[in-house]
């Protein structure tokens, strides 16, 4: 005998807990399964995001950062501290402390919103009459069935042909989460967002890190202008970015405890070189994951990539079931994963569940952090809109000299006719939590006119987003 669901959630990231939370408030009974083991073997809901993604990365680029400022910058305000030393096991242990905080959360919200929770992997056994049989294969063997199935099974590194990831010498963002000591020389393959974040940790922790990126532009996806200035930060710290490479061999020797991975590729010009690194971090994407699902035994489709093909309400091809997340098209970011795990969740129960795409935000949290929302100007150029643009330094924000962190700007764009806002773009300090105001903007189809006319606090950075906006308008009031 089964036991019988109204939906069961297959993986327990942002797309899956949030689904089986979000469908346990709609009144449904809801099964959520997931396989992430902690390292004790226990159950560590939270997917990638919590457990080697968003969450981690960020404990780390914090106490990085924090190591960064008392060598740099404590004695500007006077605070002299001797020679600071950074204890790499202790900044770990700080950062699998959160991860666990988070993986306990989870639980404790599954247990307040009764949905049951099933550690091991859920797989299609058939479809029955009225919906499917999943298989958890746990500690325990048990069959699951019910009629709504939502997939949420996420993403996993992709590694680079011939080359597997071993952890130790070759790191996906597992390995790169969880080293022991900071390299002294450290290799990046791609130069994403998931590598600048890496590579900063330890670039700050004193490591020499190169970055080697195959495209011969610097984060194509991201506002030209706002790339360009991001990148004269990230050369004056030191972080060597190499543009149009070819990688060649990647070979690992070892002598001991002393390993070495040499990396062969061509430069820009053509010419061979060899980068010589005790560490090499692959982050050339994701792929998604699918391979535990038995697929095959129900016909579920997936895409050329992999992907598990959905219609734009998150329908596979397969009634009643769904699929949210990295494991289908779109960005592999949380919170789309968690709005179309919300949206999915309202379908089921009959509502009008909808994820605005052209409003998601997108941050990187180096320093400085670059976030934006909305069309870049180069994609407005190539689309032929006509369009005003306002951009304002934080050199002429108040609280941004205040912090000691000056770098960079907020851009608007703005319909020409209209003054429809059509994209924000960001870099410099906490951009992250400023780049929220103007998805709200968007959200509500505001002009750059209601932005520029509302009253932000000072002095804070969001007088730079106000002044953007004005700027936009030719009248910014402080520069
Ligand atoms: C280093 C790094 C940093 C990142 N930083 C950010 C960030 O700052 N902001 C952001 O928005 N995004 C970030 N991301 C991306 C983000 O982590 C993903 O977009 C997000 O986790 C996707 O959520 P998901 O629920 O689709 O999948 P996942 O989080 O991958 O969760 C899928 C879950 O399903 C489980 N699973 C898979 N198959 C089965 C099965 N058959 N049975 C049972 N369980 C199964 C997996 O074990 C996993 O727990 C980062 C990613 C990385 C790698």
């Amino acid at each position: 005998m089964s036991k019988q669901f109204d939906v069961i959630v297959i993986g327990a990231g942002p797309g899956g807990y949030i689904a089986a939370i979000r469908a346990a408030q709609l009144g449904f009974n809801v099964a959520c399964i997931d396989e992430w083991k902690n390292a004790a073997g226990g159950a560590a809901p939270g997917g990638t995001c919590t457990n080697v993604g968003c969450i981690p990365s960020k404990a780390l680029l914090q106490s990085s950062e924090h190591f960064e400022h008392a060598n740099l910058h404590f004695a500007d305000h006077g605070i002299s501290t001797g020679k600071v030393e950074m204890d790499v096991a202790k900044m770990i242990a700080r950062k699998e402390a959160i991860v666990k905080q988070n993986n306990d959360g989870i639980l404790y919200l599954f247990k307040k919103n009764k949905v049951a929770f099933f550690h091991g992997r859920g797989s299609f056994v058939k479809a029955v009459e009225g919906g499917y049989e999943i298989k958890v294969a746990g500690k325990e063997e048990e069959i699951l069935s019910a009629k709504q199935i939502v997939l949420a099974t996420g993403s996993n590194a992709r590694a680079l042909p011939g080359v597997p990831f071993d952890e130790e010498n070759v790191l996906s963002n597992d390995g790169a989460l969880s080293l022991g000591k900071a390299p002294k020389k450290l290799g990046l393959i791609g130069s994403g967002v998931i590598g600048l974040e890496m590579g900063s940790v330890w670039r700050r922790l004193g490591t020499e890190v190169t970055v080697l990126e195959g495209m011969d532009k610097f984060l194509p996806v991201v506002d030209e202008q706002i790339a360009k200035e991001a990148k004269k930060a990230f050369d004056k710290q030191g972080l060597k970015i190499e543009l149009g490479v070819k990688v060649g061999e990647v070979k690992v020797s070892k002598k001991g405890k002393d390993s070495k991975v040499s990396v062969a590729y061509t430069n820009a010009k053509g010419e061979a070189q060899t980068l010589d690194v005790d560490k090499l971090i692959v982050s050339i994407g994701r792929t998604p994951n699918t391979n535990g699902l038995n697929a095959e035994a129900v016909g579920l489709a997936l895409d050329e990539r992999g992907c598990i093909v959905v219609d734009d309400l998150c329908k596979t091809n397969l009634p009643g079931v769904w699929a949210v997340g990295d494991v289908v098209r779109g960005p592999m970011l949380a919170h789309k994963a968690e709005e179309e795990a919300v949206a999915v969740a309202e379908r089921i129960a009959g509502q009008h569940g909808h994820v605005n795409f052209a409003t998601l935000p997108s941050v990187i949290y180096t320093s400085p952090e670059v976030a934006w929302v909305g069309r870049t100007e180069q994609q407005l150029k190539e689309q032929g809109v006509k369009y005003k643009a306002g951009t304002f330094p934080f050199l002429a924000n108040g609280r941004a000299r205040a912090l000691g962190d000056t770098t960079g700007m907020v851009k608007f764009l703005a319909d020409a006719e209209t003054d429809e806002i059509l994209g924000v773009h960001m870099v410099g300090p906490m951009v992250s939590e400023l780049i929220s105001e103007a998805v709200v903007a968007m959200e509500f189809k505001a002009s750059s006119e209601d932005i520029a006319r509302i009253c932000h606090a000072h002095p804070s950075l969001s007088e730079s987003t106000k002044e953007a906006a004005l700027a936009v308008d030719k009248r910014t009031l402080n520069f």
